[in-house]
């Protein structure tokens, strides 16, 4: 593998949540085929692939992937303004916030920069990182497409958590739940093979090791405060008629077919 496959690796697995993520934008990019190839809407992993693919630009620089479809698109669910906020002003920060943590990181190392400031620029990556990463996947696991589990993933929600019925009343009252900032998270554990719902502090907070994010949900305020005002729960019922189930499950068959046949990248299928 190149070089550049090698560093994106080792940058984007710096932290449990993002190592999935990371080994997933290495394989596309690592094709060189850059993007245009992922905006095949059959190629593995689906919208969730493509967003992580482009959310690592030229030279490993985090970049922001662009918002899969139209800022009006959700409405009225979610509203295009809080769409063009959102997307175009707080994750493009996160962005910004990785990319400089890992510049000033860069000094240090370099003896540029007072090695005091170490632990501030590490919580500086993890924040924006994990933002950035749960960004590119709640864009991507919303759109038109189903609202009901399919494949694979209704098959192990059925059986992990007792029904969807069962599944959505979870997190939907886990993301509703959040004191203060965060998101609610399906994840995918590797290790047991399990699914996993969590509650996200910030965006890097109450982590489970290793979890790949699957869905996602934004429940910042940022996310609703425009249309929704405070009635948090009013806006994560809405979120059920934007999210694209399908999305979810491509994703999910990507992931698990890595974890069971880690030779899956090398040869590429
Ligand atoms: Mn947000």
């Amino acid at each position: 593998m190149s070089e550049l496959f090698s560093r994106r690796t080792a940058l984007a697995g710096g932290i449990g949540l993002a190592s999935g993520m990371g080994l997933l934008a290495s394989e596309t990019l690592a094709r060189a085929a850059g993007y245009q190839e992922d905006q095949n809407v059959h190629a593995p992993g689906g919208p969730v692939a493509r967003s992580l693919a482009a959310s690592v630009g030229k030279g490993a620089e985090y970049s922001l992937p662009p918002l899969p479809y139209a800022f009006d698109a959700l409405e009225p669910s979610i509203d295009a303004e809080t769409m063009r906020l959102h997307h175009d002003k707080h994750h493009a920060a996160y962005v910004k916030g990785a990319n400089e943590a890992l510049a000033k990181l860069a000094d240090t190392r370099e003896g540029k920069l007072d090695p005091s400031a170490l632990s501030e620029l590490t919580e500086k990556l993890t924040f924006n990182l994990s933002g950035h990463l749960l960004h590119s996947v709640f864009w991507a696991i919303m759109g038109t497409g189903g609202r009901e589990p399919v494949g694979e993933l209704a098959a192990d929600i059925q059986q992990q958590f007792g029904s969807h019925a069962k599944f959505k009343a979870q997190f939907s009252a886990v993301a509703t739940q959040v004191q203060g900032n965060g998101w609610g998270v399906l994840a995918y554990e590797p290790i047991s093979e399990r699914l996993i719902v969590l509650q996200a502090r910030n965006h890097q907070l109450n982590v489970a090791w290793n979890a790949i994010p699957l869905l996602v949900i934004d429940v910042w305020e940022h996310a609703y405060y425009l249309k929704y005002k405070n009635v948090c729960t009013d806006y994560v019922k809405a979120f059920w008629n934007v999210v694209n189930l399908g999305a979810v499950d491509q994703w999910y068959g990507l992931i698990k077919r890595r974890h069971q046949d880690p030779a899956h990248e090398e040869h590429g299928h």
